[in-house]
């Protein structure tokens, strides 16, 4: 990653500031860049943020002008559009989306053609392009269209009904009260049509996907104090949240307790290896509770570089039965490989359905660790991983792992000091038996990043 003039510029596209950084002329770029790596049809999707609709059309020209076609699906969940950009007839794809960044952040996300986020080679040539103004353009009779695709939502609903881990019937039988706060982003592109296909009663909370995120759109426990109260409000069998781009997702017991971001992962797992026994792929900054349910059946744990193209890889290679990121993040690879919070959704509907235990006892059926996860603010200029690399050297004889930035572990605890890839900040992540001793960890190494800083 590499800054400029105050963007965050990685292999997976360009994120910024609307107004200071993030520009129309920036977006452009990108996608003439993109277009001129992968000539032909391109799919284009979006969050609800409010610099969304401009971002298009600035990617629509610069996709056109290379002569690339444009497929818009328009306002789409993340993991819709990669699912429309796997089909063979798609040369890549575009997600306008800064995930849970707040609502003055936007981002061009770029995937590969098969779905999955650039890797680091075909992002290093992207930006190299926008560097040296390297692009195809081509003559006036050879420039792209738009085509309108209207049926990608619905087509990402059918795939989730036809896997073979979930019985419609059952579920739909079962009538599910569920409060689902989708903080006004591209989670109302989908997920009420979900809950009818499933016989849900949904109760949506900041359902208007105008991009004004009414609270910080992190999925995270402190966050979700309203989808907590509307839980209890209404008697629901289920709280749920999903970020603005629908790739992470919450859950909050029928006691209206959001159980973590660590606990949707922890919880899909234990049901999908359940039924079909196999190999994981987390996250070195994922909870050990996945360690200990996939010591149950057999199955092997493995753990990658924080960012989900890193898991995502890898679980394609391994062929894993379950991945994902401790955020919220699940990736059942028999739809596709990315991160998929309707999928997660069906699949814990499919659990509590198929157990007939409420979302409390589920709960209490898996490990429980305390986990906090704090950052510490640098500024654009601060060089984050220098930081981190000194401080490695600081524990070079202790048990760490140095994959992605320093992991230090412990016989039952684990710290982990990461710069970010997305943000200007070092994220210190600590897990232990109690919440005083983790937090006690981060408070340690906080103080000593701030010395090296
Ligand atoms: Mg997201």
């Amino acid at each position: 990653m590499k800054e400029l003039k105050n963007l965050m510029i990685s292999v997976s596209g360009v994120r910024g500031i609307i107004g200071d950084g993030l520009t129309p002329e920036i977006a452009m770029q990108f996608a003439q860049a993109y277009g001129s790596e992968f000539p032909g049809r391109v799919v284009v999707g979006r969050d609800s943020r409010v610099s969304g609709e401009m971002l298009k059309y600035a990617v629509w020209s610069g996709l056109m002008a290379v002569g690339c076609d444009v497929l818009d699906i328009d306002l789409a969940s993340t993991p819709t559009t990669a699912l429309v950009t796997e089909r063979p007839d798609h040369a890549g794809g575009i997600i306008l989306t800064a995930s849970h960044n707040p609502k003055q952040w936007n981002a061009l996300k770029l995937l590969a053609p098969d779905g999955l986020f650039l890797r680091q080679k075909q992002g290093e040539k992207i930006v190299n392009r926008v560097e040296n103004a390297d692009y195809n353009l081509v003559a006036w009779d050879k420039i792209g269209r738009v085509h309108v695709f209207q049926h990608a939502a619905e087509q990402h609903i059918d795939a989730i009904l036809n896997l073979s881990l979930i019985d419609v019937d059952l579920i739909r039988s079962k009538k599910f009260k569920i409060v689902i706060d989708c903080c006004n982003g591209a989670g109302a592109a989908i997920l009420p049509q979900l809950f009818a296909a499933l016989g849900c009663v949904p109760i949506f909370l900041n359902q208007e996907p105008n991009g004004l995120f009414p609270r910080n759109p992190e999925p995270v426990p402190e966050n979700l104090g309203d989808l907590s109260r509307a839980v209890l409000e209404h008697n629901a069998d289920l709280g749920l949240a999903v970020d603005p781009d629908v790739d992470r997702l919450a859950l909050v017991s029928e006691e209206g307790n959001p159980l973590g971001e660590e606990y949707t992962l922890v919880l899909v797992t234990k049901f999908v290896l359940s039924k079909t026994p196999g190999d994981v792929v987390v996250n070195l900054s994922t909870t050990r509770a996945i360690d200990d349910i996939a010591k149950q059946v057999g199955g092997r744990v493995f753990r990658t570089k924080v960012g989900e193209i890193n898991v995502a890889v890898k679980a394609k290679q391994i062929g894993a039965v379950i991945a994902g990121e401790g955020n919220g993040g699940v990736i059942y690879p028999e739809l596709h490989i990315g991160r998929d919070a309707p999928v997660g959704i069906a699949l814990m509907l499919q659990y509590m359905a198929e157990s007939g235990k409420n979302m409390s006892a589920l709960h209490a059926s898996v490990p429980h660790y305390s986990m906090i996860k704090d950052k510490i603010e640098l500024g654009f200029a601060a060089d984050a991983r220098a930081i981190v690399n000194k401080l490695a050297e600081q524990h070079a004889d202790e048990n760490i792992n140095t994959l992605d930035g320093l992991k230090l572990l412990y016989e039952n605890s684990w710290i982990h000091i990461r710069a970010s890839n997305t943000e200007p900040i070092i994220r210190v992540i600590a897990e232990a038996p109690t919440t005083e001793q983790a937090s006690a960890m981060v408070e340690v190494f906080k103080k000593k990043v701030k010395d090296f800083s």
